[in-house]
């Protein structure tokens, strides 16, 4: 979440001083959707039509997928628990099912089924807690992405054991933002920069014919601060971090990514992971992944993906760059060490 573009200062110094033509400067447009800030940049003649289109596209996605909408798809396989399979579009269904690939990829690490837990520990609903111990043992007798029932042919979906749910959160805005670049691309969108709640997705080059370049928050510093810069076109760009949702205890800080075999916030010395990727649905998946694996496993199931790279940031301020994305990052913080 929360990632910055360097380029937008570059904009402005054009307007200002270089006076260019107006053509040269996009159309933003912000919302707030899937539970985050939306901020669309998009250039070029078709840049309204496309971002309407994409606001539509993303609202629908929402519609779907949300555990806090009672007549979402998802709500609706949820309250279905341990009863009956629930017939869904073909966006959910897609969306599980590769949920299901990066489950079955991190043995578990991501599971759709977390919501119980997530639900317990009270995030996404304003009541953050840290719950009892019962309560997380009960949740998490209920995680098991291996309790999934699917039904191809009818694109159905249901839930094993009464209380189960699914959480697509982790996931949504991935897909989300593989469709509003789908969109954007069949309008004719040569250049944008597709963000939701920080899954970035870099449509073609700047406006100079460069790479994007967009800064990776640093972890430990106020929003808004970046220790690195990465410069790549058509990719996506997905962070995962423990500073993104969190609440405070006692004096300790809890955040909102779960350790699917412990009950609590995943705590393996990463503090961040970026994944670089093709598609923001593996990304976004993958950021999640990795997170909870830590760095040891998660870095080798990053390396073994074809066109898949990761940048992790540990507690003690090293970063660990997979080969494919080494050139491409620029350190900018100098308390950070590249191991
Ligand atoms: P963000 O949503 O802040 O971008 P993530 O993509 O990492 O961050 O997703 C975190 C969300 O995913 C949580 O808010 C929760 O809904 C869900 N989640 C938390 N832990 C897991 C997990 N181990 N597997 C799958 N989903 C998870
Ligand atoms: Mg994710």
């Amino acid at each position: 979440m929360f990632i910055i573009y360097i380029d937008d200062r570059k904009e402005v110094l054009n307007l200002l001083w270089f006076k260019k033509s107006k053509d040269n400067f996009p159309i933003i447009k912000c919302s707030y959707m899937l539970g985050t800030i939306i901020n669309l940049k998009v250039y070029g003649e078709n840049a309204a039509k496309g971002i309407d289109k994409s606001l539509k596209r993303i609202q629908e996605i929402d519609d779907k997928m949300s555990v806090f909408k009672e007549d979402s798809e998802v709500s609706k396989i949820n309250k279905n628990a341990g009863v009956c399979l629930q017939r869904v579009s073909k966006d959910t269904y897609y969306v599980l099912e590769t949920s299901l690939k990066y489950s079955d990829m991190s043995k578990g690490a991501f599971d759709p089924t977390i919501r119980p837990l997530v639900d317990v520990w009270g995030f996404g609903r304003g009541v953050e807690r840290v719950p009892n111990k019962e309560k997380i043992e009960y949740a998490l007798k209920l995680v098991s992405y291996k309790e999934i029932s699917l039904n191809k042919d009818e694109k159905s979906i249901g839930l094993n054991n009464k209380d189960q749910s699914i959480d697509l959160g982790a996931v949504a805005k991935g897909f989300a933002a593989d469709e509003t670049r789908d969109i954007l691309l069949k309008n004719n969108v040569k250049s944008a920069v597709i963000d939701l709640g920080g899954n970035i997705f870099t449509l073609g080059s700047n406006l100079n014919g460069d790479p994007w370049r967009i800064g990776i928050q640093d972890p430990v510093k106020p929003t808004g601060t970046y220790m690195g810069i990465i410069s790549v076109r058509n990719k996506s760009i997905v962070t995962s971090g423990n500073y993104e949702r969190f609440f405070i205890s006692r004096g300790k800080r809890y955040h909102h990514i779960l350790d699917s075999k412990t009950g609590f916030p995943s705590e393996n010395g990463v503090i961040s992971v970026t994944i670089i990727s093709d598609n923001s649905i593996d990304g976004d998946a993958l950021s999640t992944c990795a997170y909870v694996m830590g760095l040891e496993n998660g870095y080798k199931l990053i390396q073994s993906i074809p066109n898949v790279d990761a940048i992790f940031i540990t507690g003690n301020k090293k970063i660990y760059i997979t080969d494919g994305i080494k050139n491409n990052f620029k350190l900018v913080n100098e308390e950070y060490i590249v191991a």
